[in-house]
């Protein structure tokens, strides 16, 4: 696919398609560990161009010039099970976007870290969102960004739970076009929402790597993806039952008596950083290519 961003190609930055990072170490030898960590702490960062935070409104003003769209990181602050960081769900979209970014020059929106995680707080460190304050900051985010004439915003989601309130959000958003009530200054806005492990290349590498121990809360897959991203918060813990148990969500309590170690269908034992890098590279494939489609 040609790329809609011609100055993606340019020599300073990575091509389009190529690995970012390399994975995994050398641990036989030894070699290589710290320039690959130091690689991998670079490219997290991320460059002045593609993090709005390490921009300058110049800055932004010129790539308003060149192209609207603007990635946003939206996740969720919540439980992961024995072994899952209660970031998990944050660190994952946030480091896809980055990738993201970087192939395309893209610019990456600061991530929005809390979600909709009511079911998760009876579990200690778990924090949400009403429904309502998340609609309200993800509609107070696109309103501000589009003030500036930025008009695609690509959400990159890492929180299931997160999924029905930002759609509900963007029908409020487009409401507002629609109603004649938006600010005179907003141009016409598209929003869309991706969940980093929806494409076909995550699907297909989750399936081969976990099969049924994939699950569909604090997964292998992402467990693998936070270990990759902060090798220094990898954790060995022994899972009772090996694989969860499955069912229905309800309110915090409810989700406590039936899943009570956090879990729900999976065994996130398995998660290992070298497969976690496999994943990074697979989600950051399939969300260019949505992407690309988005805004062609
Ligand atoms: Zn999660």
């Amino acid at each position: 696919m040609v790329s809609p961003f011609p100055w993606a190609m340019k020599a300073s930055g990575p091509a389009v398609g190529a690995p970012v990072v390399r994975w995994p170490l050398d641990k036989a030898s030894g070699t290589g560990c710290l320039l690959t960590r130091l690689e991998l702490a670079t490219t997290l960062k991320g460059s002045p161009t593609v993090r709005l935070q390490l921009a300058t409104w110049q800055e932004v003003e010129a790539y308003l010039k060149r192209t609207t769209a603007i990635v946003v990181p939206i996740g969720s602050t919540e439980q992961h099970g024995p072994n899952g960081l209660i970031g998990t769900d944050a660190i994952c979209p946030e480091a896809v976007a980055q990738g993201l970014g970087e192939r395309l020059e893209v610019l990456v929106a600061p991530t929005i870290s809390v979600g909709m995680a009511q079911h998760h707080l009876g579990f200690a460190g778990s924090v949400t969102l009403k429904p309502s304050t998340l609609m309200a900051v993800v509609r107070d985010t696109v309103n501000s960004l589009a003030h500036h004439g930025f008009d695609r915003f690509y959400f990159l989601n890492g929180h299931g739970g997160n999924i029905a309130t930002v759609s509900a959000a963007f029908s409020e958003i487009y409401a507002e076009s629609s109603l004649g009530t938006a600010g005179r200054n907003r141009p016409a806005l598209r929003c869309r929402l991706w969940n980093w492990w929806q494409g076909p290349k995550v699907g297909a590498l989750s399936k081969q790597l976990y099969g049924a121990s994939e699950g569909s809360h604090a997964t292998p897959a992402e467990v693998a993806l936070t270990y990759f991203v902060y090798p220094e918060a990898v954790k060995s813990v022994e899972m009772h039952p090996e694989i969860a148990p499955l069912g229905p969500i309800y309110d915090a309590e409810d989700y406590r008596r039936r899943f009570p170690d956090g879990r729900i269908g999976s065994n996130p034992a398995l998660a290992k950083a070298e497969d976690g890098a496999k994943l990074y590279e697979a989600a950051i494939t399939d969300a260019t290519a949505d992407f690309q489609a988005f805004v062609a």
